[in-house]
Parts: C-alpha cells; sequence; structure tokens
C-alpha cells in the first residue's frame, strides 16, 4: 500500500482556503485499488479543497480517456471522461456513527483527531462513474455508423432466428386455443 500515500492529504498543515490538487491515475493506480491490471483507462483528477473552520469542500473534476466496446458491434472505442463530484467531509467526535446516521453520500464524517484524509477511494469511485454508461460507435463524415459491419450482419442473423422461434412457438400457442 506504500504508494498510495500520495492519495493522502495531510489537511491539518493547510491554511483555511481552496488548495488544488492534480493526480494522473494511470494502470499502476487501478492495479492496486482492484488488483486488475486494467491499462484502459488513462484519468487525471483535478481537486479543489476548500477548507473551513470544522468542515472541508471537496470537489473533483474527471478528466482523461478510457478504452470501451462498443455496445452494438463490440468493436473497441476511446471515450473521454468528463464528470464533476462534490463531497463536504465535516469534523466530529463520532465519525463511525456519525456515517451510519448520514443518509447524504456527498457527506462524509471524520474524527476530530484526524490530520489526513485518504481520497484514493473516492477517486477510483470518482472515475468509474465518470465512464458513460453507453458507448456506440460514432458516424463518420457522410452520416454512416463506423460500427463492425461484419459483426452487425451476424447478430442481425441470429435476431432473425430468435424472432422466427418466438414466433413459431407463439403461432403453437394459438393452435392449441383454435382446437378447443
Ligand atoms: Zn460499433
Amino acid at each position: 500500500m506504500g504508494s498510495m500515500r500520495m492519495f493522502e492529504i495531510a489537511f491539518v498543515g493547510l491554511k483555511p482556503g481552496v488548495h488544488e490538487f492534480n493526480y494522473d491515475l494511470d494502470v499502476q493506480f487501478f492495479k492496486e485499488k482492484t488488483g486488475v491490471v486494467n491499462d484502459g483507462i488513462a484519468a487525471n483528477v483535478k481537486l479543489s479543497l476548500d477548507k473551513n473552520n470544522g468542515f472541508m469542500l471537496l470537489k473533483f473534476i474527471v478528466g482523461g480517456n478510457a478504452e470501451v466496446n462498443c455496445d452494438r458491434c463490440g468493436n473497441p472505442l476511446k471515450v473521454d471522461l468528463w464528470d464533476e463530484f462534490n463531497m463536504v467531509v465535516k469534523l466530529t467526535e463520532d465519525p463511525q456513527k456519525a456515517n451510519e446516521d448520514e443518509e447524504d453520500a456527498d457527506i462524509f464524517y471524520i474524527a476530530k483527531s484526524e490530520s489526513h484524509i485518504e481520497i484514493s477511494d473516492w477517486l477510483y469511485e470518482f472515475v468509474m462513474l465518470s465512464i458513460p454508461m453507453q458507448h456506440i460507435c460514432s458516424n463518420d463524415k457522410n452520416g454512416q455508423s463506423l460500427c463492425n459491419r461484419e459483426v452487425l450482419k451476424k447478430l442481425e442473423a441470429m435476431q432473425v432466428k430468435t424472432d422466427e422461434q418466438q414466433g413459431n412457438s407463439i403461432w403453437k400457442g394459438l393452435e392449441k386455443f383454435k382446437n378447443n
């Protein structure tokens, strides 16, 4: 876990006000987080930390890109990451209970005696949330889909087959009624 120390912020030593941090998250980071080598994500997170008396406002701005597969044809695609996330970190006497009672996922409690916050979990979570849920090949300049045509043809053929099968079973179901 040694290299994760760079994701600890020693906020006690910071003056009140806004502080900027910048994190380039590469294959090493995702490997340490998940145990799996995933070299398809190159993320950059800009964090601004606004230190106040008793609480801090954290704003994470996610950028970079990720390699995904087209939902339609499976071709590899590169998608841009872009999203923002806010967290409020509050200092309290009993953070465990406060975190259990808190319903707002954007509020996190730490002990008043704490001097560091560890942000690697948030970095990981926010990068994952920034990957678009749907990704489909774009169109070329003539408006033609850049999807893999070979694969689409095969998928279409499979679709026709299942439609036929379903059609047959519906027909059989109806015949039963006709005979009655
Ligand atoms: Zn595609």
